[in-house]
């Protein structure tokens, strides 16, 4: 059987690693990605140490059936400077988590190698798919990969421009990484951080780290707030 994967982002570090445990294997798998960088997918990027998960570390195992699997690689590293107080639990830099999803998916490849299978990584987005006598992926160096069934695991994409505001003066669509759009902004603005998520509790606390204002005001429409675990004190 011969799977392709559309995508390499988080998703897909669980699929490898679920495959690679499987007693029979796939003979071919072929993981397509458009972007620069495999298996961190938009939110484990390289960025500031202040840009942290928000999850506590049960709840983000990559294994299937092991909800320490993540702890046990972290139990080797000194997280102690992430430690949250509220939780009781580290709550690393989403950089450091990036790594812990290359680890597993560079394990479960070689696995699944060790065992035989071919895994390839196609370095280009798929842009179609086409049904004759096979199930086809088209990608956008022209390449046509007959595949015997297809996974999509594109991930949710770049944040929507809610207002349209793309292009007015000051204005960041994407605030990530952290370390380029907060750099950009001169120190004696006033931002407005809109939708608040989990963005602005971490916004702020990456303000001292590069200078950035210290002034800020998060919009929301909803009636609560995330819950801010790791907000220094001292900001409002
Ligand atoms: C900013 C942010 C912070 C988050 N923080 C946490 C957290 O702390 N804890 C937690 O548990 N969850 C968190 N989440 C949620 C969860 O981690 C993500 O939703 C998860 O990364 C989703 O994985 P995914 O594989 O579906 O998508 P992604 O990881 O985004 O991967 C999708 C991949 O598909 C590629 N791709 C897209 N289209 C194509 C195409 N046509 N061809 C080839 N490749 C393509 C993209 O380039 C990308 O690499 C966060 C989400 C976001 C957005």
């Amino acid at each position: 059987m011969h799977i392709g994967v559309i995508g390499a982002g988080t998703a897909v570090v669980g699929l490898l690693d679920a495959l690679a445990a499987l007693e029979e294997k796939p003979n071919r798998i072929t993981v397509f990605e458009g972007s620069p960088t495999l298996w961190r997918g938009r939110p484990y990027q390289p960025d500031l140490a202040a840009v942290r998960v928000n999850v506590p570390p049960i709840r983000m195992s990559m294994r299937v059936g092991d909800p320490m699997h993540y702890q046990s690689w972290q139990a080797d590293r000194d997280v102690t400077a992430y430690l949250d107080e509220g939780l009781g639990q580290p709550l690393v830099p989403r950089s450091v988590y990036g790594e812990y999803l290359e680890y597993t998916a560079a394990a479960a490849i070689g696995r699944l190698r060790d065992s035989g299978c071919s895994v390839r990584i196609v370095r280009a987005n798929v842009i179609g798919f086409s049904r004759e006598r096979h199930d086809v992926l088209h990608t956008d160096n022209g390449d046509h990969v007959p595949v015997d069934r297809a996974v999509l695991c594109v991930g949710s994409g770049r944040p929507r421009d809610h207002y349209g505001l793309t292009g007015a003066p000051g204005y960041v669509n994407e605030p990530y990484p952290l370390a380029d759009s907060l750099s950009e902004i001169p120190a004696d603005h006033h931002v407005a951080v809109s939708a608040a998520g989990c963005a602005p509790s971490m916004s702020p606390s990456a303000c001292p780290r590069t200078g950035t204002p210290a002034r800020s005001v998060c919009c929301r429409a909803a009636a609560c707030c995330p819950t801010y675990n790791n907000a220094p004190s001292g900001w409002s």
